[in-house]
């Protein structure tokens, strides 16, 4: 099984799933006041390539990522351009969706919004009130953070360290420095909803402790998001589960941020400005292979001069595709190994497919290693160009860099049917249903492939698709 890096427990560890064979997984999205930035591509990758992976190995993936559509910098972004909070959410929301979609992010299996939420989160903060671990002030409800035995686990600092970093105090009525906001009562003119405390709206670290309990349940597997989400909002997300005494996520990951090389991200300075100035001059596929080339925990430089040569990298995989003429297919990293050693004419080349496939799964156990991983499939390719192993196993070696490839949810394009994003997503389903012997779906599927001019192929390792004539 995977393992992964743990904030709380500051090694790799195993991942042990509450449920066996589904991981539960929750992802701090976006707060939609603005177009997303190079930060969030890399975000979306990072968690599109672990399910994919946890996917291939044949785990169910129940993915759950909140989209926050009332905070701050939502209403002072209505107010500059004169407009409603929901109108700006609703916009920069149908953007980030659509850069999401370019860059072949599966969606999650739900995205709660913060607004849908709010009656749930009042909820929460009575309860918070009644068991003495939050308070009500003139500005609103703050939480205790010194209820909390180990508050400052995941920040890995004590609390007395923490008060010291606390930022100017503008609020005097908080009992500590450490303490932070649950309700706040709005200013005339903000959005605002009824509440025990006066009307106003719940405070950012609220929103996604509730929504993850309501929808992947307690003691969930994985809480993820970036480096600056460690402290303090999966801390006060953490200290307010105790506080409801809900046995909160099991697992937390974080992963690093994009750099831009001490430059200033401008226009003149040529670089890119925003993800969606990215994918307008640049392969999606190329900003995927630039993350999986660096590891999850490290920082990550996007450059013109990165990108690009990620497209170069790129176009040896397509090549690659284009000479043995290979689609690229959903992969089966569970069930794979066995199949070939069915293959008793192929012995040979099964034994080292399989040892292939062997080492891959090795690497992305290991903490999600994928720049080893992508190194591992790049000498796949050499091997399968020189052909020095024969023109057979040639061949069968580069339709299994692809489907690796594939497995990470990157697609080389060897030049034949240009399958649309959305009958692609139909397959992969279909995949994952006959895994999980769901028939009666996969036909379904299968036919709705049908009517929309595709034909499903079953092969050995997977299924691709055809033009219906
Ligand atoms: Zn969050």
């Amino acid at each position: 099984m995977l393992s992964l890096h743990d904030t709380a427990a500051g090694k790799v560890t195993e991942i042990v799933p509450r449920e066996s064979g589904k991981v539960a997984l929750y992802v701090c999205g976006p707060t939609v006041y603005d177009v997303p930035h190079l930060g969030h591509g890399r975000s979306a990758l990072v968690y599109d390539v672990m399910r994919r992976y946890l996917e291939a190995k044949g785990i169910q993936v129940d993915h759950v990522s909140n989209v926050t559509d009332i905070d701050d910098k939502i209403i002072q972004r209505a107010a500059e351009e004169d407009r409603s909070t929901s109108e700006v959410a609703e916009e920069n929301e149908a953007v980030w969706w659509a850069a999401m979609d370019q860059l072949g992010v599966l969606r999650p299996t739900e995205a709660p919004h913060a607004t849908e939420y709010v009656g749930q989160m009042i909820e929460a903060i009575a309860k918070m009130v009644d068991a003495g671990f939050a308070y009500e002030t003139q500005f609103g409800v703050y939480f205790s953070a010194e209820m909390v035995r180990d508050y400052g686990l995941l920040a890995k600092q004590s609390l007395e360290s923490l008060k010291m970093g606390a930022r100017v105090e503008r609020d005097p009525t908080k009992r500590s420095l450490v303490d932070f906001v649950l309700w706040k009562r709005a200013k005339p003119g903000e959005p605002a909803w009824a509440s025990p405390w006066g009307s106003g709206r719940p405070g950012w670290h609220t929103e996604c402790v509730v929504m993850s309990l309501d929808l992947l349940k307690d003691g969930f597997d994985i809480h993820s998001g970036g480096l600056d989400l460690q402290f303090p909002h999966h801390e006060n997300e953490r200290a307010q589960a105790a506080a409801l005494q809900r046995p909160f996520a099991r697992h937390w990951m974080h992963h690093a941020f994009v750099e831009i090389a001490g430059e200033k991200m401008s226009k003149s300075s040529g670089n890119y400005t925003s993800l969606a100035d990215l994918l307008e001059r640049a392969d999606p596929r190329a900003l995927r292979l630039l993350v999986l080339q660096s590891h999850y925990r490290s920082p990550l430089e996007v450059t013109e001069e990165t990108i690009s040569a990620a497209g170069v990298a790129l176009a040896r995989l397509d090549a690659m595709a284009r000479r043995f003429g290979i689609t690229p297919r959903g992969m089966d990293l569970a069930c794979d190994r066995s199949e070939h050693e069915q293959k008793g004419d192929h012995r040979a080349i099964s034994e080292e497919l399989k040892s292939h496939i062997a080492s891959f799964v090795r690497r992305m156990d290991d903490d999600l290693d994928t720049p080893a991983a992508i190194s591992g499939i790049f000498d796949l390719v050499r091997t399968a160009n020189t052909g020095a192993s024969g023109p057979e196993s040639a061949s069968a070696i580069a339709q299994l860099a692809a489907s690796l490839l594939a497995s990470l949810g990157l697609f080389v394009n060897g030049g034949g049917e240009d399958v649309d994003s959305e009958s692609a997503d139909l397959l992969r389903r279909r995949d994952l249903a006959r895994r999980a012997k769901d028939f009666q779906l996969a036909d379904r599927l299968r036919d709705e492939l049908y009517d929309s001019g595709w034909v499903v192929e079953d092969l050995p390792g997977g299924s691709e698709l055809r033009r219906r004539h």
